[in-house]
């Protein structure tokens, strides 16, 4: 099969679909691939690092499109992409199409075969191709927040281990999913006094062996989490209720007890935020203030490391990825019950039963 990567050109997006070693993959079992030139640059992956494992590399987003029978990307198309579009292509991507009407219908309107990530889903309900990004969002939240809890950053300057004779700083984790147990392994590597919530007790179960007990595992309550959250140096917030927005779980009310300096980071932010204060800001501008407490709410971390975030993508999509390329994907999605949910459009209609719901219509 025909695969080809383009350049990404949604604003800030530096990822990049595939890694040399997703390509050297693919090409050892017999496919071609063809990246566009500088698609890797933001990521700091050369043209010459895919050309040294057979990918041909091309000038321009249309040869890249043109060519291929199976288009990857990381970021949903923007409008200025649709005119590639066509029946007999596949694209694999993140799509996020129940909130995008223009490009659903796009997608839609041009008979072609639309695969995405977010929605491949294992029999246990979770996303495999959502949880690297979850991953990378939760270890970067302990870092960015031990960051801000320094005095030039806006915070009480405070180091997150201490040094010997000190207290370090209590850093509670409101959700201990994927996102909420990255960060608290990294909060606990940081030295620091972790405490996790959630109100799923074999999750807590589970955090509580993997760590031997060094991290306190509180069933979630609105008591618990006040209690929590008034002795606490850094709140990270990473609760998700699948296909609800993000309750409220720390009110303005409560961050005036918080301690002067405290930091709060939401990182279910882009589910709508789990603190009632919080709103979406961008790595140009990641912090604003409530009462004594500094707020970081940036929607797309993974975005501050990109290098990270394509590597672990790729690990992650490259087995469909590959299934797709030497199956096609009817065969593929035939085979896997997980990646036929990743079918989101085809033949000119909607075939995810989320997205048709979304949209007003039915499977
Ligand atoms: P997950 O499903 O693995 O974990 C969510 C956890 O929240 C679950 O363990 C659940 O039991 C728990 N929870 C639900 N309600 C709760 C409550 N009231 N109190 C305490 N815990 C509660 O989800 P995830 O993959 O870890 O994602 C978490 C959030 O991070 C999502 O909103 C996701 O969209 C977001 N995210 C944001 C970024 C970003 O750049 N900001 C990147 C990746 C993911």
């Amino acid at each position: 099969m025909r695969i080809a990567v383009p350049t990404e050109i949604k604003n800030n997006e530096y990822r990049v679909a595939i890694t040399p070693a997703g390509a050297h993959d693919l090409i050892a079992a017999g496919h071609e691939v063809t990246v566009q030139s500088g698609a890797g640059v933001g990521s700091s992956i050369p043209d010459s690092a895919y050309s040294d494992v057979g990918v041909t590399i091309v000038g321009d987003a249309d040869e890249t499109w043109s060519t291929a029978d199976l288009v990857l990307k990381v970021k949903e198309p923007i409008e200025s992409e649709y005119r590639h579009f066509r029946s007999d292509l596949v694209l694999f991507t993140y799509l996020h199409l129940a909130a995008d009407k223009p490009l659903t219908s796009a997608l839609v309107d041009s008979g072609m075969t639309a695969l995405a990530y977010e929605t491949v889903e294992l029999p246990d309900r979770s996303l495999p191709l959502l949880a690297p990004m979850s991953e990378v969002a939760g270890r970067l939240s302990a870092i960015v927040g031990a960051n801000t809890l320094l005095k030039p950053a806006g915070g009480p300057g405070l180091l997150v281990p201490g040094v010997p004779g000190t207290h370090p700083a209590n850093i509670t984790v409101i959700g201990g999913g994927v996102a909420g147990t990255s960060a608290a392994h990294v909060a606990l590597g940081l030295g620091a006094q972790v405490t996790v919530l959630d109100t799923n007790l074999s999750r807590l179960r589970e955090i509580d062996a993997l760590y031997g007990g060094r991290i306190v595992t509180i069933a979630s309550n609105a008591v618990e989490i006040e209690r929590s959250v008034v002795g606490a140096d850094l709140v990270i917030g990473s609760v998700l209720v699948p296909g609800a927005r993000a309750p409220k779980l720390v009110t303005n009310k409560l961050v005036r007890k918080m301690r002067q300096g405290s930091v709060l980071v939401d990182i279910a932010i882009d589910q709508g935020g789990c603190f009632e204060d919080s709103h979406p800001t961008t790595h140009a501008d990641p912090t604003f203030t409530v009462h004594n407490s500094v707020f970081y709410c940036v929607a797309n971390m993974p975005g501050a490391v990109p290098h990270t975030s394509t590597y672990a993508l790729t690990n992650a999509t490259l087995p469909y990825i590959r299934s797709v390329a030497t199956n096609g994907w009817k065969v593929a999605a035939a085979r896997d019950q997980a990646l036929a949910k990743g079918v989101n459009v085809h033949g000119g209609s909607i075939a995810n039963a989320g997205v048709a719901e979304a949209h007003g219509l039915r499977v």
